[in-house]
């Protein structure tokens, strides 16, 4: 069920508008996985979104499912950097 609103449309539970506020974070992973899971709902089923940009979808369904973890030492390195500096008093 979906209602339409100044050429929007509301679509599992956001706005057209909301799920192109929320297109950044949910790139970004910053998303929980509720709300990812509500905007790609909206996307796949708006067929406004469909026509705003075919990358659109696309975009949506290209994202990794889950969260992208730091790089394998990382965390050693920094924390060995850190512990290197001088310091601070
Ligand atoms: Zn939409």
């Amino acid at each position: 069920m979906s209602t339409e609103h100044d050429g929007q449309r509301h679509v599992a539970g956001l706005w057209c508008g909301e799920v192109l506020q929320r297109l950044p974070d949910l790139v970004d992973g910053a998303l929980s996985d509720a709300e990812r899971a509500q905007v790609v709902a909206h996307v796949s089923a708006c067929d406004w979104c469909e026509r705003f940009g075919g990358a659109y979808s696309a975009v949506v369904a290209a994202l990794p499912k889950t969260k992208v973890s730091a790089p394998d030492g990382l965390i050693e390195r920094l924390r060995a950097r850190l512990a290197a500096l001088p310091a601070q008093d």
